[in-house]
């Protein structure tokens, strides 16, 4: 055997117990659990499969089961996420996210895969897609990171606004009552008090 072939069996050998070290646990994030990279994982890099039963839409009592954890493969088949081991349930969803679903509708298999180079500590998420965002999320506004952002900087933005409109308004009434008493004094000393000591008299 050459130390190649050497190589390349050893490798074979611990390539399994390599990737089946987790790169992840579960941790409180800012929305209740997440998923949180617990060593360094590299863009492209499989993280965790998404798996549950499979269920069928043609089956009537499998069509008519509901969670938050189905994950739509096609027409016909879903995942149903929400059991216990199904560690990938708690990966949160973001508008801006460092992972995405690998979907293999003929192999009924979903993986999440990193997008970007993920760092320990960080929250791994994906995009739910369109039709989850629009039923769960659009209702309650979006907690992610991104959006969470977004909103600071629209409240900053309006502050900032109102701040502006508000120091506008100032500055006109204090130019207003600059004139009007500027006014008030000219009545008070010609005409105005005229007119009142004519009345008077
Ligand atoms: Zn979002």
């Amino acid at each position: 055997m050459g130390s190649s072939s050497l190589v390349r069996v050893l490798l074979y050998l611990i390539m399994p117990a390599i990737s089946s070290q987790k790169t992840y646990r579960v941790g409180r994030s800012k929305t209740g659990l997440g998923l949180f990279a617990t060593k360094p994982i590299k863009k492209g890099t499989r993280i965790i499969r998404y798996f549950g039963p499979i269920l069928d839409s043609r089956i009537p009592e499998q069509d008519d089961i509901e969670n938050k954890y189905l994950f739509e493969l096609n027409g016909r088949w879903t995942i149903d996420g929400s059991v216990r081991k199904n560690l990938a349930r708690y990966i949160n969803h973001s508008c801006r996210p460092n992972a995405e679903s690998d979907v293999r509708p003929r192999e009924r298999k979903v993986f999440i895969r990193a997008i970007r180079n993920i760092e320990p500590g960080d929250e791994i998420n994906y995009d739910y897609g369109t039709d989850y965002f629009k039923a769960y999320l659009k209702p309650i506004g979006c907690k992610c990171e991104s959006c969470e952002k977004k909103r600071k900087k629209l409240r900053a933005e309006a502050r900032a606004e109102r701040a502006k409109v508000k120091a506008r308004t100032e500055a006109k009434a204090k130019k207003a009552g600059t004139k009007s008493t500027a006014k008030k004094k000219k009545l008070n000393g010609k005409h105005f008090a005229g007119k009142v000591g004519r009345a008077r008299a």
